[in-house]
């Protein structure tokens, strides 16, 4: 009886123990990362620059909203880009420059022999030229296009500085501060494309992009987007009845692109967003256009997708064309958007290092849902990146209603500067965790 007891309950603890580690989707760092981070988290100067921070809350939301009043259009950050210059330069950055694609970023030289850590935030939105973009506050928020997205980002990176500046702590490895052009839309990544195409030594980058201060994006949607046209001959719609028309073979195509189908792991869409055309009801169409949007997580399915989508654009020229036998319709695809699609382990350095550098301030660290940003280039080139938000809580991103409310904001540059310390090493502390690629 006795026996029989202890075996049943040995089975209940056996289950019990199951089902709690089903429960659990359980992710962790490694011990030397908890061993990096034990000693950081006790060392007097990372104190001191954690406590900077939390005491420059105040000073880095007004500066956040001075960067937000300064318009930055796509393609036309300029303004703000200067603007960011000056406040590098005046942090004692050295070689702070401008690069010709307008790149603003200025070096944190480190003791010699560590990697090489690039630390950026977007200076563009995607709000065009003449948007009001003065800030209004109301209950504790603050209401503005741009105030988050990526205002916040670019004043806690500058918070970050004036931390390491106050707590005079030697890395190990070398920190580039930047301000980015072109993440938004059309902007293409040109930024962070230009940025990786010169400055050959990048060992890892992390983006910080809008407001939180517990998600943690690794994993890259990649996407690409086209502008195609048709054209044909045209002609007065019942004298000229038997020529092919530019709206009849896009629509085709359409009807092809809407029956296409595609993987939902890795998660790979398409969609025709805008179409336009046509002369008058009255006309065969001459001209027709669509852009196309196309993406996935993982780069193969991606590709894979585009050809058969350009496979079924010219094919459906091809058989308006024939459907008539005289005149041709012809098309041209024009590659408006490509951003390169990525993966990385989930115990990449630097995932490791954000999710340790998140429960030290006392946060819980999400690994988020793949998504587009400008980690997206560095993963696809295989160099490890994150896109983590500045701190705070935001809303209505790219849109006139855009809040940012700075309720205990300062946890996200908090944790970012822990997030690059244990990165890049700190002297006779730490041995970098990012590795340096070559
Ligand atoms: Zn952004």
């Amino acid at each position: 009886m006795k026996e029989l007891f202890l075996v049943s309950c040995g089975l209940i603890c056996l289950l019990l123990a199951c089902s709690f580690a089903q429960a659990q989707t359980f992710y962790d760092v490694t011990p030397a990362v908890k061993e990096v981070y034990g000693r950081l988290a006790s060392q007097e100067s990372v104190r001191k620059g954690l406590d900077f921070i939390k005491g420059d809350h105040e000073n880095t939301v007004t500066e956040q909203k001075q960067i937000c009043a300064i318009p930055a259009p796509p393609f036309k950050e300029q303004v703000r880009a200067e603007d960011f210059q000056k406040r590098l330069a005046g942090l004692g950055l050295s070689d702070v420059q401008m690069d010709k694609e307008g790149n603003v970023f200025g070096l944190r030289p480190g003791t010699g022999k560590g990697p090489k850590l690039l630390v950026a935030a977007h200076l563009d939105t995607v709000f065009p030229e003449g948007t009001d973009v003065s800030v209004k506050e109301k209950d504790g928020k603050l209401y503005a296009p741009g105030i988050a997205d990526d205002s916040r980002g670019l004043a806690a990176l500058l918070a970050i500085i004036r931390a390491f500046n106050t707590s005079q702590i030697k890395t190990t490895g070398d920190i580039i501060f930047c301000g980015n052009v072109g993440e938004e839309g059309l902007g293409d990544l040109r930024g962070v494309k230009a940025l990786f195409r010169d400055i050959k030594d990048i060992d890892g980058f992390i983006s910080i992009d809008s407001a939180g201060a517990e998600k943690i994006t690794y994993l890259a949607t990649g996407s690409h987007r086209y502008e195609i046209t048709y054209k044909g001959p045209g002609g007065h719609s019942f004298l000229a009845f038997g020529r092919p028309s530019a709206i009849h073979a896009m629509g085709r195509a359409i009807g092809k692109i809407a029956d296409l189908t595609t993987p939902k792991e890795p998660k790979t869409t398409f969609t025709v967003g805008v179409v336009g055309g046509g002369t008058s009801v009255n006309s065969i169409a001459a001209e027709a256009r669509m852009q196309v949007d196309m993406r996935s997580n993982h780069m193969k399915e991606l590709l894979d997708l585009e050809a058969r989508l350009i496979e079924i654009v010219k094919r459906a020229a091809d058989e308006e064309t024939a459907r008539w036998g005289g005149d041709r319709i012809t098309v041209q695809m024009k590659l408006v958007g490509d951003r390169p699609a990525g993966v990385q382990s989930n115990d990449s350095p630097l995932v490791q290092a954000i999710w340790a550098s998140t429960q030290v301030i006392g946060q819980r660290p999400v690994l988020d849902e793949p998504s587009s940003t400008d980690s997206n280039l560095p993963i696809s080139l295989g160099i490890p990146a994150i896109t983590v938000g500045g701190g705070g809580k935001d809303d209505n991103n790219h849109s006139p209603n855009e809040w940012f409310d700075p309720t205990d904001a300062y946890l996200g540059p908090q944790r970012i500067f822990l997030t690059i310390l244990g990165a890049v090493g700190v002297d006779g502390v730490s041995e970098p965790l990012l590795p340096r690629r070559k």
